[in-house]
């Protein structure tokens, strides 16, 4: 048995800034052992994860393109990434290994931290993107019952996903976009866009109302121009990378029963990791 050893598995996993993450609260809280990052091909999972079973490994996060594959060599699914049909964690409970989703509550915990009193209901939510992170960020909004607009580019999988979601989610064409932003006080970009290497995401903020959130999940860069351009319209911003410590805490928890701090000297380690590599 290998104690304390973590991993972040994914196709490909060069970009993972979770290995530096979870290494600087295991040094901080005196956890021995290593969280490693491995390029895992779709064909080798199952092989990863019998070897897990073998050395009882403390746990893993689960990246693309993974997380719903995975979810057939587990022993259990809790009911939050059963609902968003994705895992991205696996712990132990006694024997069995179980997958769970902390995307939704990491975003959820980014946002109470950087846009305290963000989300008092009756609020509205447009969601930019219908993947796997705005599944996300729409289970998390339903989780604290905001209701959610989808808008994507290609409509049919908003449509869906709103479907799968069922009441307080709708999806919307993105000719409403101008009309959607004037009534939201939430605007989450779930989609690639403005990551580094992407086009820019290129949306008139003009009709937000004052006061009103705006929330990228990319966190490379890490000040998108969405966020620098929300900044200029006086509105209050939440980043990706925020997003990426909350949801880690939360697996981190899991593994060695330890709330680990989000320290100003954590982020930034990562700020400097993500500026250097960007
Ligand atoms: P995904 O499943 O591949 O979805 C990508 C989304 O972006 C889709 O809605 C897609 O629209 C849209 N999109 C891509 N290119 C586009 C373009 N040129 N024009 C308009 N829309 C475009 O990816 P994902 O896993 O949801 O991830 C989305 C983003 O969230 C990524 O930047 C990822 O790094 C970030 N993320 C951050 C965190 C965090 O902790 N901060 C966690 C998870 C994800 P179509 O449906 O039309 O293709």
């Amino acid at each position: 048995m290998d104690p304390a050893r973590a991993f972040v598995i994914g196709h490909p996993i060069g970009h993972s800034r979770s290995p530096l993450m979870h290494g600087y609260w295991m040094q901080r809280h005196g956890i021995g052992g290593r969280y490693e990052k491995r390029d895992i091909p779709p064909d080798a999972l199952g092989g990863f994860i019998r070897q897990f079973r073998d050395r009882h490994w403390v746990g893993a996060n689960v990246t693309i393109p993974h997380k719903v594959a995975v979810m057939d060599h587990l022993d259990h699914i809790d009911d939050v990434a059963r609902a968003m049909g994705a895992v991205n964690c696996i712990w132990w409970d006694g024997a069995q290994l179980v997958g769970g989703n902390t995307d939704a509550s990491g975003l959820i915990g980014n946002l109470d931290e950087q846009a305290p009193g963000w989300g008092t209901p009756p609020a509205t939510a447009v969601i930019l993107g219908a993947g796997g992170a705005a599944r996300a960020a729409a289970f998390g909004m339903r989780s604290r019952g905001i209701d959610v607009v989808l808008v994507n580019r290609t409509h049919a999988r908003a449509a869906d996903l709103a479907r799968h979601f069922g009441t307080g989610v709708a999806a919307r064409p993105m000719d409403d976009l101008p009309e959607l932003l004037a009534q939201a006080d939430l605007l989450v970009n779930a989609t690639s866009l403005g990551m580094a290497g992407q086009p820019p995401l290129d949306i008139d903020l003009s009709p937000m109302k004052g006061g009103a959130v705006v929330c990228d999940l990319v966190y490379v860069p890490l000040r998108t121009d969405l966020l620098i351009r929300a900044a200029g319209h006086g509105l209050r911003i939440a980043d990706g990378l925020g997003m990426l410590l909350h949801q880690g805490a939360e697996g981190f928890r899991r593994w060695f029963g330890v709330a680990p701090a989000i320290t100003p000297e954590l982020r930034e380690l990562l700020e400097r990791d993500i500026a250097a590599g960007a």
